[in-house]
């Protein structure tokens, strides 16, 4: 797997596509961090205009009616802190909203068309996950702490220009001590985003625990196996570690917050010391100094709550957009999201492996060396191995999910990779060993097996072939009653039923080529061999590639192909292969003749 770390996702792409996103929202949120930024600024010179005229008033210089205008800016500042809020909230929620939808598709889309080694692949499916999780969550609250920073600074540089004007060795000073403390944070802020990413990690943990503990799907094992005290200790100890480590988090914000507030206090008592010399000197009226004693406090207290939280936000932001910019840069397949498309006239000739040698992204060791084989289009093929040996791997190949292997895989004489992915689509049909169960009716979960045909008949003739009439009898809603456990009226079928439909839907779709991956590795080899029995008389007509490391279904086929180190080392039917004198396959069926005689 190629590093996931580089990443050209930056804050700068990010805030432009915020504005092509969202364009209103982003821009309010902008206006009203400029507006909060310029607030105190204004408020200092409104509060220092309305003292300076209180006391021309008083002192008879001017009329007291001059006092009006600042109280009325005054008044307005109040009313816009108290309004603001609530139509922020409304308009962080119509943001989120919108940006959940463009997100999602666009994730969604991304999702659809990756290189399927990235699924595959844990970290990459981390990855992706973080990513997609509450997206616009995270777009959002990184925007606003771009905002909150913006804020920040200009309130801070308003402010340090109106003390540098009565003052140049004030500003000085708030200058000199605002970087470094600006710059503590910083560090503060990343190092509590490596903590918080612990502590979710094994809250991640814990709450699969919980999941374990409390939901339907392993509810038979755990009262079968009893182990849920044993799981609630475990639960228990990771809940401690994890409120263990969020409650240092917090004692280094809190402690961040108060030294920094308490430099800023310091701070501010200085710079009214310092101020002093500029008040009696008259450099600086008594409204200003009052203003700017007003807002530095306001300033003091707004910074040591902000300040960390805007650094532990961008420190948020940086790696998620990190994290964004990898799973973006993602390599798709080309075609990917294309529906099958079929090709007039096709019949399977001849599927043939040449010297093919695969192995996984990011392994050194091959699962397939020097592979090579041909198989007939008028015959039915059992792959048989040991688990591990591959099986699964050549399905993957030759299903066209991997495309980087070495040699030559050839269907008809001609090379895979020339086939359009749409092609292959069309071409195959799979049931894998970890088979989909579709919480839709039953009808759509044999549908799905072929979305472009709506053939009532052959539903029912499928449904025949398998046997699952009656099942469709006793659902309550027949046909059309929803399956699985997501609504509260779902019906929940049988393994054995859910296998069946898995098989329902090959059998429903027109893929010219089958292959059953061990669908049926959850039955006993005897119930195994008996769903593959039905399987080989309904299928006959089709070509099928029967995957399994239990011997009992391979019997049916006409030849056997045996896999293992990484090549096919016998291929011949059942009784060529049982009458070598020696051989895997021959060995293997004497292991297991046992469960299959009764
Ligand atoms: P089989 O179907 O015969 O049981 P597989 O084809 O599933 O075997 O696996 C063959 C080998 O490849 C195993 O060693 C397995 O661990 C490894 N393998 C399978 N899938 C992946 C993957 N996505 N990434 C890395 N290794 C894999």
């Amino acid at each position: 797997m190629e590093s996931l770390e580089k990443s050209k996702y930056n804050i700068f792409v990010f805030l432009q596509e915020m504005i092509k996103m969202i364009p209103l929202h982003t821009l309010y949120l902008l206006l009203v961090a400029l507006i909060n930024a310029f607030l105190p600024t204004v408020q200092t010179l409104a509060i220092a205009e309305f003292v300076n005229r209180v006391e021309g008033a008083y002192g008879g210089v001017s009329d007291i009616q001059m006092v009006v205008i600042p109280l009325i800016i005054l008044l307005g500042i109040v009313i816009f802190k108290q309004m603001m809020p609530s139509v922020t909230n409304l308009i962080n929620v119509s943001a989120q909203n919108h940006l959940k939808i463009v997100l999602r598709n666009r994730f969604m889309k991304k999702q659809a068309v990756l290189q399927y080694r990235y699924i595959e692949d844990n970290e990459s499916c981390a990855l992706i996950y973080r990513v997609c999780e509450k997206a616009e969550n995270r777009f959002w609250t990184g925007y606003r702490t771009v905002c909150n920073g913006i804020e920040l600074v200009i309130k801070c540089a308003a402010l340090i220009g109106i003390v540098m004007q009565a003052s140049i060795l004030s500003g000085a000073a708030i200058l000199l001590v605002s970087v470094p403390l600006f710059y503590l944070a910083y560090k503060t802020g990343k190092q509590n985003y490596v903590l918080q990413k612990d502590a979710v990690e094994i809250k991640r943990r814990y709450q699969y625990l919980s999941k374990i503990l409390s939901d339907r799907n392993h509810a038979k094992e755990r009262t079968m196996f009893g182990y849920s005290k044993r799981i609630t200790e475990e639960y228990d100890r990771l809940s401690d570690y994890a409120n263990q480590k969020e409650a240092v988090i917090e004692k280094k914000r809190y402690a961040n917050m108060k030294s920094g507030s308490l430099t800023m206090v310091m701070l501010a008592v200085i710079i009214m010391l310092l101020l002093l010399p500029a008040l009696s000197s008259g450099k600086l009226s008594n409204g200003l100094y009052l203003g700017l004693v007003t807002s530095i406090l306001n300033l003091v207290q707004g910074m040591s709550w902000n300040l960390a939280g805007i650094m532990q936000g961008t420190a948020d932001l940086n790696a998620y957009l990190n994290d964004v910019g990898v799973f973006l840069s993602m390599e798709e397949k080309a075609d990917a999201d294309v529906e099958p498309l079929k090709i007039p006239c096709f019949q399977v000739e001849t599927i043939e492996f040449r010297n093919v040698s695969f192995r996984y992204p990011g392994r050194e060791e091959y699962v397939l060396k020097d592979c090579s084989f041909v198989l007939q289009g008028n015959k039915c093929y059992a792959v048989v191995g040991k688990n591990g040996a591959g099986k699964s791997t050549l399905t993957k190949l030759l299903t066209g999910l991997y495309e980087d292997y070495e040699g030559q895989i050839l269907i008809n004489g001609k090379n895979l990779q020339e086939y359009r992915y749409g092609e292959l689509k069309w071409m195959f049909s799979v049931v894998f060993q970890d088979f989909a169960r579709y919480a839709l009716s039953f009808r759509d979960n044999i549908w799905v097996g072929n979305v472009n045909e709506n053939n009532v008949q052959l539903l029912e003739q499928v449904i025949k072939k398998l046997e699952l009439e009656a099942c469709v009898q006793e659902l309550p809603g027949g046909i059309d009653s929803t399956l699985g456990k997501l609504e509260k009226d779902g019906v929940d079928l049988s393994g054995g039923q859910w296998q069946k439909l898995a098989i329902a839907r090959l059998l429903y779709s027109e893929a010219p080529i089958n292959i059953l991956d061990e669908p049926t590795a959850a039955l006993d080899p005897k119930g195994e061999a008996k769903v593959y029995e039905m399987f080989w008389q309904v299928n006959e007509e089709k070509f099928t590639i029967l995957i399994t490391h239990r011997l009992g279904a391979a019997r049916m086929a006409d030849e056997i192909l045996v896999l293992d180190q990484g090549r096919i080392v016998e291929q011949g039917t059942h009784k060529a292969l049982t009458e070598l004198e020696s051989g895997l396959y021959k060995e293997m069926f004497e292991s297991q003749r046992c469960w299959y005689e009764t």
